[in-house]
């Protein structure tokens, strides 16, 4: 068994090195070259990440690797082949990743566990990932972790990312604390995760609705843990990797990851899209809301400060929101 596993691991890391020399070595891999450099990939960086190539092919990989005496069944569950069935009943095999530049997934200890592959131009679906295997399961690692780790653990802060291009960009930028969950929304055991090397998660989720939509799940996920979570915050539409694309790697550092918003700043934030405060009613509303999110905060400080800030923020007395305040907890108990 014990066996089997490490026959997994070296086919695993074999693949890599395969689709790494394909990319940078081959004609196979210039199509994607030219598609990385044209996204501002440096060299340095696919060496760094040991970014791959795999080619339009339905047995490239799967008669490389039978040459070399890995077997079919091996491969399968290796999540690097699929099958299926063929008319004559016997299953037929072929390469899971066709045309894609290949993301290797590894886990804390650096070996590699599975692949995320970006489709070259446009195809569906955009990524595939590794299927579920006995080394790859996608909701207990965490993209770049072994490599962020120190990173993470010197600055006492991680940065989550929803993309592996976006971990990419960011590390290009500067970035080096950064991860990212695998295809799903975070779970709870990459919060624990996150939570054993750092105090702080900077979420910083493509500005879009589906990024907001999962940056709200994740502060849930991180707060149960009882990390302290920000909120980077970019142009609606823009995601880490455009955004350092189209305005720069200082930029990005200064005015996105070092101005992420406290949770309960973020929250106040969003909920005040929820309402047209110009109008008197809603404003009314959105105070009652507001103050409910403050109500939620753990500590008294904390709830004092934003209790504040919102009275000077509409001119109202700190007095009667500290009352209505008041009203809330006590309902709460
Ligand atoms: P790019 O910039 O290359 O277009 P992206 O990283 O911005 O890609 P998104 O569409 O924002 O791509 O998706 C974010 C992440 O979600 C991807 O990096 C990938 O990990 C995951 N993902 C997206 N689409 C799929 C899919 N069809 N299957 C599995 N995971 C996916
Ligand atoms: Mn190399
Ligand atoms: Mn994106
Ligand atoms: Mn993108």
């Amino acid at each position: 068994e014990e066996d089997r596993r490490q026959r997994l691991r070296q086919v695993l890391d074999l693949a890599a090195r395969l689709y790494h020399h394909l990319l940078t070595r081959t004609e196979y891999g210039k199509a994607a070259r030219d598609y990385l450099q044209k996204r501002g990939i440096e060299h340095r960086t696919i060496e760094e990440f040991q970014l791959g190539y795999a080619p339009d092919s339905y047995h490239f990989l799967l008669r490389f690797m039978k040459r070399r005496g890995y077997d079919e069944r091996l491969l399968m569950e290796a999540g690097l082949v699929a099958e299926r069935e063929h008319s004559t009943g016997r299953p037929s095999y072929f390469d899971r990743f066709r045309r894609r530049v290949m993301f290797p997934i590894h886990d804390s200890q650096g070996r590699v566990i599975g692949f995320g592959g970006r489709m070259l131009g446009e195809g569906h679906p955009k990524y595939l990932n590794s299927p579920e295997t006995d080394l790859f399961h996608k909701g207990k690692f965490l993209f770049n972790l072994h490599r962020a780790r120190k990173v993470i653990r010197r600055e006492n802060q991680a940065v989550l990312f929803e993309g592996y291009m976006d971990v990419i960009s960011a590390w290009q930028a500067g970035i080096c604390g950064g991860v990212a969950s695998l295809g799903t929304s975070l779970t709870d055991s990459q919060a624990r995760v996150i939570r054993r090397n750092a105090e702080t998660a900077v979420i910083c989720y493509d500005s879009d609705t589906a990024g907001n939509a999962a940056a709200e799940r994740g502060l849930d996920v991180l707060k149960k843990r009882d990390c302290i979570v920000k909120v980077a915050r970019m142009p609606d539409g823009m995601d880490p990797d455009d955004y350092i694309r189209e305005r720069g790697s200082d930029s990005f550092r200064s005015d996105v990851i070092a101005q992420a918003l406290p949770f309960a700043a973020f929250k106040l934030e969003s909920l005040k899209k929820e309402f047209d405060l110009k109008d008197e009613e809603q404003r009314m509303r959105y105070l009652t809301r507001a103050v409910e999110v403050i109500a939620d905060l753990p500590l008294a400080i904390e709830r004092d400060h934003y209790l504040r800030r919102l009275a000077e923020e509409f001119h109202i007395s700190l007095d009667a929101l500290k009352q209505e305040h008041r009203g809330i907890a006590s309902k709460k108990k």
